[in-house]
């Protein structure tokens, strides 16, 4: 979905941008700052097959309740001190998932969804002292 955005003061070249979503646009018109996103994302080289790691280069904005921010792309991210006061983490891969479950701190995959989790990884977090 591409949604054609018709703010001058940020697209003040005059070529018509599009945003990836309303929201995109919305927060394009309203947020204070707006910048690209950072995220590392993978690609696969046509040719040669090739993986390769472009930045997203998305519209990025704060998110209104000062929580993170997130991105057109819907790469969000939530600030450490958010996570650790609601009891989640995220987690790459299921084995960190593990070590994050093992100490009773929820894990959340990178893109904010679920994500599996090593058994061995949570129970050896759930052994160690403190
Ligand atoms: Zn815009
Ligand atoms: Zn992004």
């Amino acid at each position: 979905m591409s949604v054609i955005c018709g703010n001058r003061r940020r697209h003040s070249d005059g070529e018509p941008v599009a945003h990836a979503s309303v929201a995109a646009v919305r927060a394009c018109f309203l947020a204070e700052e707006v910048w690209a996103c950072d995220w590392l994302t993978m690609h696969v080289h046509p040719d040669d097959g090739e993986q390769y790691a472009l930045e997203c280069g998305g519209l990025a904005w704060a998110l209104p309740d000062g929580r993170g921010y997130t991105c057109e792309h819907g790469h969000d991210h939530i600030h450490a001190e958010v996570r650790a006061r609601e009891g989640w983490d995220y987690a790459a891969d299921p084995q960190e998932a593990g070590l994050l479950a093992g100490r009773g701190i929820q894990p959340v995959a990178m893109n904010g969804g679920g994500i599996d989790i090593d058994v061995a990884a949570m129970r050896y977090a759930a052994s160690l002292p403190g």
